[in-house]
């Protein structure tokens, strides 16, 4: 289960559910606080290769350990979602790729982080020396004839898309 607040983090007080702008919420009786409760935003890269083939990697972490996966993680304060979908294609494969546009905006809920804000791009790789970190079993390069069963049902829509236009 999502674990969530019982107390306000500002002031320690008790959280009383409450109405605010027509959802329940959480609310500091002593100074007001709102747990406001919004999409944490994730960025997906889909690196294509000039042969048309895919990345497809398989996960080392939850959810969806030893799955098959875009690569992908969190949007960092203050960084693009362009600039962080090129560094986690660096951190977790290795790959230097280049934006080459946006596939389409998705959410998708987890138990782990509640529900997700899906930011898909599809990524240009030419070099292809992978270098896997411990967030990564595996990684392969996938044609449209032979993908690995992916549980990310918006993941399965950003390849489909890409495939789409080939
Ligand atoms: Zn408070």
């Amino acid at each position: 289960m999502k674990r969530t607040f019982k107390f306000c983090p500002l002031c320690k007080d008790p959280l009383r559910g409450k109405q605010v702008d027509g959802r329940k919420r959480l609310v500091c009786q002593k100074c007001g606080w709102i747990h406001y409760k919004n999409p944490l935003p994730v960025v997906v890269c889909a690196a294509k290769k000039k042969d048309g083939k895919i990345l497809i990697t398989k996960r080392n972490l939850s959810p969806g350990i030893n799955k098959w996966a875009l690569p992908g993680g969190f949007i960092e304060s203050g960084e693009t979602s362009e600039t962080a979908c090129l560094r986690e294609l660096e951190e977790e494969t290795g790959l230097k790729g280049k934006i080459k546009r946006l596939i389409g905006v998705y959410i998708q809920k987890t138990r782990e982080y509640g529900s997700l804000l899906i930011i898909g791009y599809e990524v240009s790789v030419s070099k292809c020396n992978l270098s896997l970190n411990n967030e990564l079993k595996d990684a392969r390069f996938f044609s449209k004839k032979n993908l690995p069963i992916i549980p990310f049902s918006s993941h399965r829509k950003i390849i489909e898309k890409i495939f789409e236009s080939v």
